[in-house]
């Protein structure tokens, strides 16, 4: 993490721009037009001036050189935690960690058969994570292995073989089309209005993709399929019926392969589509409310109405689906104790088979960025109290965390978690979190992933050769050597360049 990350975690509510001053001058004029409470600079010797909120004091590093620069990174911004923490009295549940996936230390502590005591006693000297934090990492890792386990379409199984989903692949089909684009949308998504042949000439294109990588991994099927977006029900009945049946003829061998599909939106759902999803045995769909108030709702852009939400869901469970996820948000603008509860109270009685609650992540990208400019922060509410509504909620109904992320600018300093019946968690969202198998990415703005087993079997296979923090560090930890492909997220480029973007997936995977 540095200075400002750390800084915008403590104060999220502040603006805070940086501001680099060539002179003292620069610095005396900056405070006097606009304010500052904090500023740094460091020494050639590695002391630093730090001033804050009209104090200051200088800080001398002690185990690190300004030659180590992430060390010394490291060092001073545990000494400016403790400050802010006194100033604000609160800790950040994450502590120093700024990273996607922070429960991976976890993951590799218990993949190479180290203690929960060891995981912890790692997340709270290296990152001063809280133990709460700790401890949930480490109940997800176990968690994660125990889903690993499922992998047995694998050439490799997992049979014998802790490590055998390394050997399998699995597959995204992304969708970049939306029905609108919502406040906080910073994914590839686009109005499909704004396409007169209603994505025609896109769905083309991506079964043509689909077709032309058949043979990267020959006669294997995936261990799972995702098709997310955007919204993928956001195409007509009889485009999702042509994707599906591809991907079936190419990838898909057996109904027991997870395909999940992301219906997502409400106003995008209709019986004939739902219907397209059974016949071809898709095996979990996500139908998101992201709230049940109705005020929130119109304010982010969603069109569909809570109680569409809730007639989209009954409709899905009428026809036979038994794994439905919903998505939730917490942190949208306007919510608080109140509104959560009641979004709790409705995903009570529709008992959804996996539920995955979102913090709100601040983009600056999104339309929020606009919206925040005028609005401030103020409207703005994520607490412990509000994060516990929701884990209480889906504990309720029977489900546990399986699955866990965070993204840049999480409000509250939170993170994102899947809870699951057992047996009912997501194969694919593990796999792609923890980074523990190739991807297979089709579709505008979609990243293949190539994860191979790295040479250096040691770390993982001598428990106690080394110390969590060396087998961390060592960066590679996992044994997995990961390289990546993009495709255009641009739906024309993606089209129009689509040969160039085939020989590229292939010569990464040749
Ligand atoms: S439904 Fe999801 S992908 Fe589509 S605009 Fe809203 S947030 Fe973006």
């Amino acid at each position: 993490m540095d200075v400002l990350a750390l800084l915008r975690s403590f104060y999220a509510k502040l603006d805070i721009k940086p501001v680099v001053p060539e002179s003292r001058e620069d610095v005396k004029a900056e405070a006097e037009n606009n304010g500052y409470f904090f500023s740094v600079k460091v020494s050639d010797d590695g002391s630093a001036l730090v001033s804050f909120k009209g104090t200051g004091f200088v800080f001398t590093p002690k185990t690190s050189s300004p030659d180590d620069f992430t060390a010394y990174k490291k060092e001073l911004c545990r000494k400016l935690y403790s400050v802010f923490k006194e100033d604000t009295g609160r800790d950040l549940p994450w502590g120093m960690m700024n990273g996607v996936r922070p429960t991976k230390p976890a993951f590799i502590a218990a993949l190479a058969g180290r203690g929960k005591s060891e995981s912890d006693e790692y997340y709270r000297s290296e990152y001063l994570v809280t133990d709460e934090k700790a401890d949930m990492s480490w109940d997800i890792a176990r968690s994660e292995l125990n889903v690993l386990g499922g992998c047995e379409h694998s050439e490799s199984r997992c049979k014998g073989d802790r490590r055998g989903y390394a050997g399998g692949y699995s597959v995204y089909i992304g969708i970049p089309f939306c029905p609108s684009r919502c406040l906080y949308c910073s994914f590839t998504a686009y109005p499909l209005a704004a396409f007169k042949d209603g994505g025609e000439a896109y769905v083309q294109a991506l079964i043509e993709e689909m077709k032309s990588c058949s043979k990267i991994f020959p006669g294997k099927a995936p261990d799972s399929i995702y098709m997310g977006g955007g919204t993928p029900t956001a195409l007509d009945a009889r485009q999702l019926d042509r994707i599906i049946s591809v991907a079936e003829d190419v990838y898909f061998t057996g109904p027991s392969i997870e395909f999940t599909v992301e219906a997502g939106r409400a106003d995008s759902i209709t019986e004939d589509k739902l219907k397209v999803l059974k016949k071809h045995g898709i095996s979990r769909i996500s139908v998101n409310p992201q709230t049940f108030n109705q005020k929130t709702l119109d304010l982010i852009g969603r069109k569909a109405t809570a109680d569409e939400t809730v007639e989209a869901f009954k409709l899905a469970r009428s026809l036979g689906f038994d794994n439905i996820n919903m998505d939730i948000i917490l942190g949208l603008p306007g919510e608080g104790m109140d509104e959560v509860k009641h979004t709790c109270e409705v995903i009570e009685e529709l008992k959804p088979d996996s539920l995955t609650v979102h913090s709100l992540a601040l983009k600056r990208a999104s339309f929020l960025g606009d919206w925040i400019e005028k609005n401030g922060h103020s409207a703005f509410t994520n607490t412990e109290e509000i994060q516990k509504l929701a884990r209480d909620c889906a504990l309720s109904i029977g489900l546990e965390p399986y699955y866990l992320y965070r993204q840049k600018d999480m409000s509250g300093g939170f993170e994102n978690i899947g809870y699951a019946l057992p047996g009912k968690e997501c194969l694919y969202n593990v796999v792609m979190m923890e980074e523990v198998q190739s991807i297979l990415g089709f579709g505008a703005g979609t990243i293949s992933k190539k994860v191979v087993p790295s040479g250096n079997t040691d770390a993982v296979t001598k428990p106690g050769n080394m110390s969590l923090g060396e087998l961390i560090r060592s960066g590679d930890e996992l044994h997995m050597d990961i390289s990546r492909c993009e495709n255009f997220k641009e739906v024309g480029d993606y089209i129009s360049r689509l040969p160039e973007l085939i020989d590229r997936k292939k010569e990464l995977f040749g």
